[in-house]
């Protein structure tokens, strides 16, 4: 029963700072769930001084929990797992709410996803190897010291975990600035932390806008490491400012990643292939970075294709299956790929009723481009909302330089029967994750991005080492 779990409108007054609920000064942030356009929340802000306190408060916590034994954080990290656990239903609520997408995604993607990357961290952090012999030198990993995490919209949850969690499994303290459009599962989260009975200090809560508080954190001579994920022009903005201190930074940026079919494919796998991409593209409304946005095919098996995904895409009925945008400029901005200026490098060919649109919400038209041209704004940019690009290719190395026509590079999918033709694309396509023939996400597994997709790795053993300094003690 959904509306008994929340309040009808979340109020979220007192920011986590030093182990205290302490009220924010920085202003009130009006949350709007974008399924409804209605006011669902309000958070308040910290200002410049609540952050400074929350990042010195993380600063005087570092020294002991870098101290604490192994495996009393991995308790921690466990009992951290419980709690988020118990309070699932709830946080799926909330992130259904601020973020619209539809309630079983919201349970499944947004909150059981981050649950498994929790449990998984935990069991790296057991195994970890902190030292190593090289010669007569000791090489000994230690926690970076203060990590600042700054987070998007899209995933409020679990791109605040895959930063989160590791930084805290490393023995490094954190300070947190979720995105200003779904501050309360931040909130949430902060709660669950702390009810998990992490140390004072050890994470900090300190929502507020990029330009202050975000800007702040990158600035800040006692932050040593800035944690980013967010668009590729401010990812660029937080390095150069974390440059003047000389900070360590993690950059989670943007994607436009390829699906490739290769020509050995039966008409089994073809149809699995361009079902898998659609769905990949249009999970959480195409707000996710790794979305399979292109899907390179054999020209000769285009108009295949193109039936398998108009079908497909017509069963992603906005309000339904399909959730909707994050707001109304965001959809504006999507707007321009599929109906705008930017909508002219392809033939579109999806056949949704745009009259079936709900009323109320941010909810665009799921949208398949065919022919695209290779150059054109429809399949080098990122759109991030449900718009699928179709490339022609010759041959399979003109698919995979297709896949490489790109700035990006996170994410990417090869579909093949030849094992070992898929395995020797995968590794020809230069990017950060790719999954042959629909192999499921590894909660484990580095994740992170080539080119500018970003710097450095989150998740697992990765993750952790991304938060450590490397000491050599010759003896
Ligand atoms: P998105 O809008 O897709 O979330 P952004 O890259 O705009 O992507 O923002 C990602 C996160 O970075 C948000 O938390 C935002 O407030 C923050 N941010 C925006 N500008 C800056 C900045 N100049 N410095 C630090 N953080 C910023």
């Amino acid at each position: 029963m959904a509306h008994t779990l929340i309040a009808d409108v979340i109020r979220e007054e007192t920011l986590l700072i030093g182990g205290e609920w302490v009220p924010g000064n920085g202003g009130e942030i009006e949350v709007e769930n974008p399924a409804t356009e209605e006011t669902i929340g309000v958070a308040y802000k910290a200002s410049a001084d609540d952050a400074e306190a929350g990042i010195l408060a993380a600063q005087a916590a570092f020294p002991r929990w870098a101290a604490t034994p192994v495996g009393e954080r991995v308790a921690l990290l466990r009992r951290l797992g419980a709690v988020i656990r118990d309070r699932a239903d709830r946080f799926a609520e909330i992130i259904h709410r601020e973020q619209g997408s539809p309630p079983a995604l919201a349970r499944k993607l947004h909150v059981d996803v981050p649950l498994a990357v929790i449990d998984q961290t935990a069991d790296a952090l057991d195994s970890f190897e902190f030292t190593r012999q090289i010669g007569h030198s000791l090489v000994v990993r230690e926690p970076v010291g203060v990590v600042a995490a700054i987070t998007p919209w899209n995933l409020p949850l679990h791109q605040v975990v895959v930063k989160v969690v590791p930084s805290l499994a490393a023995g490094a303290t954190v300070v947190h600035k979720p995105a200003e459009l779904t501050p309360l599962t931040a909130f949430e989260l902060a709660r669950a932390i702390s009810d998990a009975g992490f140390p004072p200090g050890t994470f900090n809560l300190v929502p507020g806008s990029g330009k202050d508080i975000g800007s702040l954190l990158t600035r800040h001579a006692a932050v040593d490491h800035v944690s980013f994920t967010g668009s590729t022009p401010v990812g660029a903005q937080v390095a150069a400012a974390a440059a003047q201190t000389i900070k360590k930074v993690t950059l989670e940026l943007g994607g436009k990643s390829a699906s490739v079919i290769l020509a050995d494919v039966d008409d089994e796998l073809l149809t699995k292939a361009v079902k898998v991409t659609v769905a990949n593209c249009y999970l959480n409304a195409g707000q996710t970075c790794t979305a399979l946005s292109r899907l390179i095919v054999p020209a000769d098996r285009l108009s295949e294709v193109e039936q398998v995904a108009i079908a497909a895409a017509s069963k992603y009925a906005p309000g339904e299956r399909l959730g909707p945008l994050i707001s109304a400029t965001h959809r504006m901005k999507v707007l321009e790929y599929t109906e705008g200026a930017r909508s002219t490098g392809g033939r579109r060919i999806d056949t949704f009723d745009q009259s079936a649109l709900p009323d109320r919400g941010y909810y665009a038209r799921p949208a398949v481009f065919s022919d695209v041209d290779p150059k054109s704004d429809l399949a080098q940019d990122e759109i991030f909302g449900p718009v699928l690009s179709i490339l022609a290719a010759d041959d399979d190395q003109h698919a995979i330089d297709l896949a490489n026509d790109s700035m990006f590079g996170l994410g990417g999918a090869v579909w093949a029967l030849s094992e070992q033709s898929a395995l020797q694309t995968a590794r020809q396509i230069r990017t950060g994750q790719i999954d042959i023939n629909g192999a499921a996400f590894n909660a484990r597994a580095p994740f992170g991005g080539y080119k500018r997709s970003g710097l450095g790795r989150e998740i697992g053993d990765f993750g952790i080492e991304d938060v450590l300094e490397i000491k050599s003690v010759q003896r």
